[in-house]
């Protein structure tokens, strides 16, 4: 595997390229993928941006959405098929071939070549070029600079600015999060002098709530909250009959664990969500409290520092009972028992 900086040179020869990224992407793997397919197609590449699953409204917006193939539909004959025949392929904010789950298998036995830039921990060997950097914010903070080496500042346009401030806006937290360093102000300023519409990008993202999401988070919040203040935690447990009684669409849990974040004293949050034959659970926490760890360790999962996820395939309730005793010593083994 060799940096990145090697495959600027011979980027031309590529022709056909791919562009994936993990699972119910967010907006930093959607904005990511959409800027630099913006970046590539201004080149002359052919390019494809295909994703694992589909993703919520609330990101498809997103200039570049109608060129995007989603797997797990009428098209997977024919992503398959361009999957074995491209040249190159860009694996962007993911770093383990598990997490773009049905094409694990046609990405890691096609021959093109692969292309990581990405900010989590662990990467797996898979690819041949490599942009990583886990003290990055955001994946769009990576596509950025690597757009910046290749033809310099030039080449963002405003769509491409747009997209990658999605990215960087929702990675951070709205620039809250301990990832948020002077050079995320930095490239952000950049964007916005390039075209990125603060505003419409924020309410785009954040302000198009159902009223049903509103009561669900009301309803959670009054109902489904747990706060145990001696393990410093708080969880949600949330069933399909809950996700069905609200009518949600994907992407509306979304944030909800954050409310439990923001209690005082808690420094780890977490959604468990029931979904058909698998929980998926969501994990944020502050400071020196380890998520990725935890979730790598009980839920086979990953992530960041403070934001990462991972998934059971035992029942709620006894994925909740599990959650219950692996957090018995969370605080001894994941982070710091000062609070
Ligand atoms: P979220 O809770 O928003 O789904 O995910 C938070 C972070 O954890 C994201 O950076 C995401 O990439 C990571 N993450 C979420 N689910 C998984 C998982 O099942 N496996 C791994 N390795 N990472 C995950
Ligand atoms: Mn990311």
């Amino acid at each position: 595997m060799k940096p990145i900086t090697d495959l600027i040179p011979i980027l031309e020869d590529f022709h056909k390229i791919i562009i994936t990224t993990h699972a119910s992407p967010d907006a930093d793997a959607l904005g990511s993928s959409l800027g630099l397919l913006h970046f590539l197609k201004a080149r002359g590449h052919e390019v494809q941006v295909i994703t694992p699953t589909d993703y919520p409204n609330f990101i498809s917006w997103l200039p570049g959405n109608d060129q995007v193939l989603q797997f797990n539909s009428a098209d997977d004959d024919l992503i398959l098929e361009m999957i074995q025949s491209c040249a190159l392929i860009f694996c962007l904010d993911f770093s383990g071939l598990k997490r773009i789950k049905g094409l694990a298998d046609a990405v890691a036995s096609s021959p093109a070549l692969k292309a990581m830039i990405d900010h989590h921990l662990d990467p797996e060997d898979f690819d041949d070029y490599r942009l990583w950097d886990t003290s990055a914010a955001a994946t769009a903070e990576l596509i950025y600079d690597f757009i910046l080496s290749v033809d310099g500042k030039k080449a963002i346009t405003a769509d491409i600015a747009n997209c990658l401030y999605a990215g960087i806006m929702t990675d951070t937290g709205s620039f809250k999060h301990g990832n948020t360093t002077s050079k995320v102000h930095r490239t952000v300023a950049e964007l916005i002098d390039l075209g990125a519409n603060v505003n419409q990008v924020s309410r785009s993202i954040y302000d198009t709530n159902t009223i049903n999401r509103l009561r669900f988070i009301g309803f959670s919040l009054l109902e489904k909250l747990i706060v145990d203040q001696k393990k410093n935690i708080a969880y949600f447990s949330i069933s399909e009959k809950d996700i069905q009684q609200f009518d949600l669409e994907k992407g509306d849990t979304e944030g909800l664990v954050n409310y439990a974040l923001s209690i005082k004293g808690i420094v780890m949050a977490t959604i468990i969500k029931e979904g058909s034959g698998e929980v998926k659970l969501s994990f944020r926490s502050t400071g020196d409290f380890a998520v990725n760890k935890f979730a790598s360790n009980h839920f086979e999962g990953g992530g960041h520092k403070n934001a990462s996820g991972g998934i059971s395939y035992l029942s709620l309730e006894d994925t909740v009972e599990k959650f219950e005793l692996v957090t018995l010593d969370f605080k001894e083994k994941y982070g710091s028992t000062q609070i």
